[in-house]
């Protein structure tokens, strides 16, 4: 008994954990945005590592509401267990602010329509709405678990993602010390989309909202390349043709022969669109007056951009965080 006690207490309280909530407010935010102010004594435990730290959200079942979900710290394995038909759906989002003293959690939402269970229960939800929320426990030793922008101590920041992004996005601008410098690129559907956000001054914030028949990344795409080009130029040239970062430039808008174009030196394998998610987060290290990149949104926007990063523009690849948040055509995988 004595050997079973000393070996539970031994074990590490687990990074995440399910804590039940309610919907306390919801406060509509430009075109696309919904933020939920979540409420519950349970959130007084609730992680407050901060930057984009992720959490799942369950939803509940239209039958069942949460009485079959596990609450246990097995719950993935239970619930995968349980017959499809009585699996309450889950998504996963990011903690855009925690208040532990009044035991709240903000996520905001990017409402797409119907197509899918977050954005159809988001654009219905009520205050005192019931939700689950997988996420991280503050008594945890691991609390950081679930945070994907690392940094390290790098000069410039460049970050760039589209409306699935934003609250992550804006949760790092908030949080990074206020000399970070950079630049924040935000694809959004709508011009009144562009949030209030307290960012470095020396962190310029371009939202970019699509004009009508453009989709996402029409312009978040070219928006990195110019920045690259000007901010990244080894040189500081632009001299044309002898210019390492023009070249790439010139190869990515195809106005040049890209077949005879130098790629740099990192060798790179294109990261394929199969069902595996497109995720590499390395964890930045010093690289003397370099950048740390950091990229999410739509999958094969961001495979795009990594590749202008890491093949064209000749970045290590140690220095680019990259995260498919969903995948057009395809609802998140559970
Ligand atoms: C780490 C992480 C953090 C995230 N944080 C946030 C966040 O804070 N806020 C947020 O809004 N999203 C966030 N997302 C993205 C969100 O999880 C996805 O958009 C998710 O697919 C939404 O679920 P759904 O039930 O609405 O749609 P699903 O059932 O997953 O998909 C249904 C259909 O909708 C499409 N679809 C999904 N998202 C969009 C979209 N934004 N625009 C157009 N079509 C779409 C899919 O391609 C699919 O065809 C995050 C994702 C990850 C991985």
């Amino acid at each position: 008994m004595l050997t079973s006690l000393a070996t539970t207490s031994a074990r590490p309280r687990p990074a995440y954990r399910v804590f039940a909530a309610t919907a306390a407010r919801v406060v509509h935010l430009g075109s696309t945005f919904t933020r939920v102010s979540f409420t519950g004594d349970d959130l007084a435990d609730f992680g407050t590592a901060g930057f984009d730290q992720r959490i799942k959200l369950v939803f509940p079942h239209p039958a069942t509401g949460f009485e079959d979900f596990p609450r246990s710290e097995d719950w993935y394995q239970l619930w995968r267990e349980l017959p499809a038909a009585r699996q309450n759906a889950f998504r996963t989002y990011t903690v855009r602010h925690v208040r532990p003293d009044v035991r709240e959690v903000d996520v905001e939402f990017a409402l797409h329509g119907d197509h899918g269970p977050a954005t159809r229960w988001a654009s219905r939800v009520r205050v005192g709405d019931p939700i689950l929320i997988i996420g991280p426990d503050e008594r945890s030793p691991d609390r950081t678990v679930g945070i994907d922008f690392r940094p390290g101590s790098v000069e410039r920041l460049l970050i760039a993602g589209d409306e699935t992004a934003a609250p992550a996005i804006c949760a790092i601008l908030e949080q990074v010390p206020r000399n970070t410098r950079g630049i924040a690129l935000i694809d959004v559907p709508h011009a009144t989309d562009a949030l209030v956000v307290n960012a470095p001054v020396n962190m310029t914030v371009r939202w970019l909202a699509r004009r009508p028949g453009e989709v996402s990344g029409d312009q978040l795409i070219p928006a990195v390349r110019d920045w690259v080009a000007r901010a990244c130029c080894p040189q500081g040239c632009h001299s044309g043709t002898t210019c390492r970062i023009d070249r790439a430039l010139a190869v990515a808008r195809n106005e040049t022969a890209g077949a005879d174009a130098p790629l740099g030196d990192v060798p790179f394998e294109d990261v394929p669109l199969g069902d595996a998610p497109l995720w590499d987060v390395p964890a930045g290290r010093s690289l003397d007056g370099e950048l740390y990149a950091w990229l999410a949104g739509e999958s094969s926007v961001i495979t795009t951009l990594r590749r202008f990063l890491v093949r064209e523009a000749g970045l290590d690849r140690r220095q680019v965080a990259f995260m498919g948040y969903w995948r057009r055509g395809r609802a998140e995988s559970e």
